[in-house]
């Protein structure tokens, strides 16, 4: 692509965005959550713009927006190039919306170039990535992987509308709900542009990652207990103090997750009774640890677990541990990431590799096809959050990746 046509392209994505900021439940904020309205009138703008990027476009059984760019030949695989077009409430413009905009200024480039590939190119705006509305994640990419789950017709937003009501508000049907989901057979591999969402690639000095896996995250309740006294009488020698177990095992997270290359997060900690004068008697606090290695993550996970247990056993505390969450990590196809190196080569960019801490639609989409994602910088590494920003520079350099991407698959 010619260096005008990348950035007049650039400048489109960016107004784009800009675009779809404006459409939000919330004149204060982006707010556009899954089935609404606003969703609706999305999917409307962003289908014309497909439409004038040359790709037959619809609205699949589970609100997604589909466009087609058919191949030389009918019966050619599809690659899908997606992301998601939902937010959280007062979010960024850019998560998730930037990977769908470049994915269709890519396809208009190959459009207005009259440039048709092996293979046809589906570029999905997945309706519901982010779980706001209906709490359950990852509702769009799982229709089309065809992995929806029944259980979820029931779940309610907060004005009590279930999730069956509201794909009949939106003029869609239950029953329908098979027809997203797509044949593992007709696809080609699954492509997804994002923002890093964190500040790895802003310290390397880098517009562009290429992403090694999604991280697969285990969650765990601690429930430390000991035995509250009087703050004033209990020499420090006997006492049962379950906050200071606790506060050495924060410690221990932090130190094993360095050790062992992970990340490893308590985000939440609470000690009763919880009075000045008064000795905790119990504390809990939860644990989220996450690696691209589910290996690396469950030996680091069991010797955060075997150093706690010991230093309670020797405070005469007892820890009571619960599992709330284990999701495997889904690591990108090895093929497409050597694709993707060798793109960053020829463009003279260093072809930088990261995990990805954060979920994405490609976990879903891994089910059914090899997956692949390019991480774009983004300001600070902030995102879910109205300061998220790009730069027109690193999506032109995110767009030229994609499309010479596009060139290297075959069908
Ligand atoms: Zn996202």
């Amino acid at each position: 692509m010619n260096e005008t046509t990348i950035e007049a392209l650039a400048k489109k994505v960016m107004h784009w965005c800009d675009q779809l900021a404006a459409i939000s439940s919330n004149p204060e904020n982006i707010s556009r959550f899954y089935l609404t309205p606003e969703h609706k009138r999305c999917n409307e703008l962003v289908a014309q713009w497909m439409q004038d990027a040359g790709m037959e476009t619809w609205v699949d059984a589970a609100g997604n927006l589909c466009g087609r760019y058919e191949a030389q030949n009918a019966c050619a695989k599809t690659l899908l190039l997606a992301s998601h077009l939902d937010s959280i409430p007062n979010a960024g413009a850019y998560d998730g919306i930037l990977g769908v905009l470049i994915a269709i200024a890519a396809v208009e480039q190959l459009y207005k170039n009259n440039i048709v590939l092996p293979y046809a190119i589906e570029v999905i705006g997945f309706g519901d990535e982010e779980g706001t509305r209906f709490g359950s994640t990852l509702l769009g990419s799982r229709a089309v992987a065809g992995t929806w789950n029944p259980d979820w017709w029931t779940l309610k937003d907060r004005a009590g509308i279930s999730l069956q009501q509201a794909f009949i508000d939106f003029g869609l049907a239950r029953e329908n709900i098979h027809s997203a989901a797509r044949d593992p057979e007709d696809i080609l591999a699954y492509l997804e542009v994002h923002i890093e969402q964190g500040p790895v690639l802003e310290d390397e000095n880098l517009a562009l990652g290429i992403v090694t896996a999604i991280a697969g995250a285990r969650r765990f309740a601690i429930d430390i207990k000991g035995y509250a006294g009087h703050a004033g009488t209990v020499p420090m020698a006997m006492r049962k103090d379950a906050l200071v177990g606790a506060a050495l095992g924060i410690t221990l997270v932090e130190n094993i997750a360095k050790e062992f290359n992970v990340v490893a997060t308590v985000g939440k900690i609470e000690c009763g009774p919880g009075a000045v004068n008064v000795i905790p008697g119990h504390a809990s606090f939860t644990i989220d640890i996450r690696s691209g290695d589910d290996q690396l993550r469950d030996q680091a996970f069991a010797k955060i677990q075997h150093e706690l247990d010991a230093i309670c056993m020797s405070r005469n505390l007892t820890a009571a541990w619960a599992e709330i969450h284990n999701a495997p990590a889904v690591v990108c196809a090895d093929w497409i990431q050597e694709m993707q190196a060798s793109v960053l080569c020829d463009m003279g960019v260093k072809p930088y590799k990261l995990m990805s801490g954060a979920g994405h639609d490609a976990m879903a989409m891994a089910d059914i096809c090899d997956v692949a994602m390019y991480f774009v910088r983004c300001k600070g590494g902030v995102s879910h959050h109205p300061d998220e920003s790009v730069t027109e520079a690193d999506v032109a350099l995110a767009l030229d990746a994609l499309s010479r991407t596009l060139e290297k698959f075959s069908q």
